[in-house]
């Protein structure tokens, strides 16, 4: 049971590992959360602390109403501008990931829509916004700018950047962006062969009802945490708190 403000770190510090780890977050990718007892707040991974080794005590809280750090320590991200415009925007997110998945990253260079193409990818929109803008979010003004255009939407593909995508929980957030990148490698692939067909909107509202149901979302997330703990990927962290 997550209980304490050092295990929403620990969560955190845990979906960084396990991204990093799947090769879709990088050097520079950020994970956060709202805190649950003060919505004005929100919890995400340092700039500096390495992707691989990082730990609960890498993990700064963010005033939303200003943007500043509270308290002393390791600095935030130049960009969290990217998650705290999109809490600002969205009162219902509960968690945000932005990374620099490659397959992503590639379709965006290449002009090509990100699309639903396989049940995985289910939660991602018809169409997903594009951010056309290949520089850093790392002001509050380009922060705006980009969460207008996520607008309600799952996701937002940046060009040559990367992705920034929501969700209710960290664990949900960190299942989707490894959907939301093998969605696009099969999109990739698929684009080799012939045009991509996407599903169409009955099945994406038949597959969002199974894999939105909290027994699917809790598999996910236990099958990548294990996948991540049995490759040495987590050690030294305390999982204890996790369940
Ligand atoms: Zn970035």
């Amino acid at each position: 049971m997550i209980s304490t403000e050092r295990d929403h770190a620990l969560l955190i510090a845990c979906a960084v590992r396990i991204l990093n780890a799947s090769g879709a977050m990088g050097k520079s990718g950020h994970v956060s959360r709202r805190d649950p007892t003060d919505p004005g707040v929100m919890w995400i991974n340092s700039q500096g602390a390495s992707r691989s080794t990082i730990g609960p005590q890498d993990v700064v809280p963010i005033d939303l109403r200003t943007g500043a750090r509270i308290g002393d320590g390791p600095a935030p991200p130049t960009e969290l501008h990217i998650h705290r415009s999109i809490y600002l925007h969205r009162p219902e997110v509960a968690a945000v990931v932005h990374s620099h998945p490659p397959y992503v990253v590639a379709l965006s260079v290449a002009g090509q829509t990100l699309r639903p193409v396989m049940i995985d990818g289910g939660f991602l929109p018809e169409e997903a916004p594009f951010f056309d803008s290949a520089a850093h979010v790392d002001t509050a003004e380009r922060g705006e700018l980009l969460a207008t255009t996520l607008g309600d939407s799952t996701v937002v593909v940046m060009r040559g950047h990367g992705m920034a995508l929501v969700a209710a929980s960290v664990e949900e957030a960190t299942c989707r962006l490894l959907a939301a990148e093998d969605n696009a490698r099969i999109q990739y692939l698929a684009s080799a062969l012939a045009e991509p067909r996407a599903l169409e909107r009955d099945e994406l509202e038949r597959v969002a009802k199974h894999t939105g149901s909290g027994a699917s979302r809790s598999k996910a997330w236990r099958y990548e945490l294990e996948t991540a703990r049995r490759s040495g990927a987590l050690d030294g962290l305390d999982l204890s708190a996790l369940g």
